[in-house]
């Protein structure tokens, strides 16, 4: 074979693609319930932007992102997340500010340099919401009751919804010094990132996965005690509100998240059957990035879910997805004369909104069965010497197997009647 697909991408084939369609449009369909409105930007936007908004000094910025310079020197980069562009694309764009509420969503590919494993490419593809201009709990218990809504309809289960605080600007450089005071005799013994995490945000150290860090993470001191007022007080009308609502969470007092800009509410749904990268999306509240960006001080929730991952679980969980794209006619011609009769009723048949094929190889009457089975074609129409002079054929309905006699004009009525 001369090319293949870049190390970390993956061709998504036609007979998964009915599965992908299906998700994106539940996706929209349920995000869409709760009034969000999709926005797309670009592919690519400038490096400092994910600097700025993800944190210098995060494993995305500096190791991950797929950065390039353009023919005039500009420093771009492949967006590793959607959140940064978003909140630029609403700036730009006036989209948001302190007297309104914006609910936005998206769906498309991301782009990290991570080494690829079961469930993680280079290219990989999020949908996800922002909602910005509100500091009320109610938006934080929305999205995550959103978010888990969506997942029922894809009738995914056993997941687990983990749901954590990690405070504002004003507890947290406490809780950070917490931290340090607690890691500062054994740092030396943990991974080198953790000991760059120690010096730039010791909160990072809390998300490490190596094995040599975990036994010095059991014991560390948690986000939630070091809560001041304000943020105590919203944690615990998300928690009531998410209470209420029936849904069954587990406050995960370890769970930081990879990225700089979150705070207060932060959450993560796990799924039991995925393996160690066992989370399916994540989010929370990021009070400040708005600013940080150059917006007036507006508040913001959202999240992202991994759609690879969700992709892995329906395929684990054997859910079916109708495949409304397939064939409803095929025409199984043989010989000449019959394939230009077949030729003529297909073009008729989508001329009168049905999806038609027929085969243009001129194989046996046996392959072209197969063919009609292997695309799920509802229904065969045979068509031989015999059938050409009495101008009538078998319509053979693939599933029931059952058969019936029809002629040549009389097709069209009988399928467009099904349709109804
Ligand atoms: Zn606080
Ligand atoms: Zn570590």
């Amino acid at each position: 074979m001369a090319y293949s697909a870049p190390r970390g991408t993956k061709d998504i084939l036609p007979q998964e693609v009915a599965l992908w369609q299906k998700l994106e449009e539940t996706c929209r369909k349920v995000f869409s319930f709760y009034n969000y409105q999709e926005i797309r930007t670009p592919i690519f936007e400038s490096t400092e932007l994910f600097a700025r908004s993800i944190g210098k000094t995060t494993d995305i910025v500096n190791k991950e992102m797929y950065e390039f310079k353009d023919r005039k020197g500009r420093s771009l980069t492949l967006r590793p997340e959607e959140t940064a562009p978003v909140v630029r694309a609403c700036l730009e764009n006036n989209l948001i500010g302190t007297d309104k509420t914006t609910k936005v969503y998206y769906i498309g590919p991301m782009f990290r340099y991570e080494r690829p494993q079961a469930g993680r490419q280079r290219q990989f593809h999020q949908a996800g919401v922002e909602v910005f201009g509100s500091a009320d709990p109610m938006i934080d218990a929305e999205v995550i009751m959103m978010n888990v809504r969506l997942f029922e309809e894809l009738g995914l289960k056993d997941l687990g919804v983990n749901i954590n605080s990690v405070g504002c600007a004003k507890c947290r450089p406490d809780y950070l010094k917490k931290l340090k005071s607690f890691f500062k005799d054994n740092i030396k013994n943990m991974c080198e990132d953790c000991q760059n995490r120690f010096i730039t945000n010791p909160l990072r150290i809390l998300d490490c996965k190596q094995s040599k860090c975990q036994i010095y993470l059991d014991d560390a001191p948690h986000s939630v005690e070091s809560l001041c007022q304000e943020c105590g007080g919203s944690f615990d009308q998300v928690l009531d509100l998410l209470g209420d609502s029936g849904l069954k969470y587990n406050v995960n007092k370890r769970l930081v998240r990879g990225l700089d800009y979150y705070t207060k509410t932060t959450f993560e749904i796990t799924s039991n059957q995925l393996g160690a990268q066992n989370a399916v999306s994540g989010g929370g509240r990021y009070d400040k990035l708005v600013e940080e960006l150059g917006g007036k001080a507006i508040p913001a929730v959202g999240f992202a879910i991994g759609l690879e991952r969700i992709i892995e679980l329906i395929n684990n969980q054997q859910l079916t997805i109708n495949n409304d794209g397939a064939v409803k006619l095929y025409i199984a011609a043989l010989g000449n004369e019959a394939r230009k009769v077949g030729f003529d009723l297909i073009n008729q048949a989508r001329a009168g909104g049905i999806s038609a094929d027929m085969d243009y190889l001129g194989k046996s009457l046996k392959a072209q069965m197969k063919t009609a089975d292997r695309v799920g074609a509802k229904y065969v129409y045979i068509i031989g010497e015999a059938e050409l002079a009495k101008k009538s054929a078998v319509l053979k309905e693939m599933k029931t197997g059952e058969q019936i006699e029809l002629e040549f004009s009389a097709l069209l009525e009988k399928l467009k009647s099904e349709t109804a």
